[in-house]
């Protein structure tokens, strides 16, 4: 079950969430106890990570880490892509209630990513304007290993191109977040505020942290 300690370190945070993570993929998870936090949560909040995820309805971020209200404060946006709202969420975040872990988590079969991979195979692909604006802020991680798998001659296969892509798109947004902003580079730099990425995976509920 979740717990009310709050940790003091990114990286105590992280533990949290892991430990969370092992709980939801052994389905030892209870929300039974979550809405008894309800009124002490009306004056403050005091989260322990800030999650950027997919809106992928299959990651709901506090079920898959078995965290409870007022645990995660979570940014949901298709792609798990960095734009100017989304780091002024996570600035707003850390300074406010001094947070000190960012996790991007993103997922296997995003849509967003292979919606941005057909347009690179086909590039009749149409979007909307709005979808395309997404696609375009993960183009330049698939675009990458795309042009680098057809440089060295390789056929490329779209699922394998969108299972890389993912990490790629991942890792692309924690850059981003670390040098997002002066203030989230001063305090990623001053060792206040710790960025990672993750991968969700669909099948196994397993949430694996990236090497960045
Ligand atoms: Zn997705």
């Amino acid at each position: 079950m979740p717990t009310d300690i709050r940790p003091t370190t990114g990286q105590e945070a992280l533990e949290l969430l892991k430990e969370g993570n092992a709980r939801y993929v052994d389905s030892l998870t209870s929300t039974d106890e979550y809405m008894q936090r309800r009124p002490e949560l009306v004056k403050d909040q005091n989260p322990l990570a800030i999650i950027l995820g997919c809106s992928d309805a299959r990651v709901p971020v506090e079920i898959v880490f078995d965290q409870g209200l007022g645990d995660l404060f979570v940014i949901r946006v298709a792609g798990n892509v960095v734009a100017p709202s989304q780091i002024g969420s996570i600035e707003f975040a850390a300074e406010a209630f001094g947070t000190q872990l960012v996790v991007v988590l993103g997922h296997s079969k995003c849509g967003a990513v292979t919606a941005c991979v057909e347009t690179l195979i086909n590039p009749d692909q149409n979007y909307s304007p709005n979808l395309q604006s997404i696609v375009d802020r993960i183009r330049p991680s698939v675009y990458n290993l795309h042009e680098l798998a057809t440089a060295n001659g390789q056929d490329v296969d779209a699922d394998e191109l969108v299972d890389r892509s993912i990490r790629a798109n991942v890792r692309m947004s924690v850059s981003q977040l670390r040098h997002g902003s002066r203030a989230l580079e001063d305090l990623t730099n001053s060792g206040q505020l710790l960025v990672v990425g993750a991968e969700y995976d669909l099948e196994t509920g397993k949430v694996r942290f990236l090497d960045s």
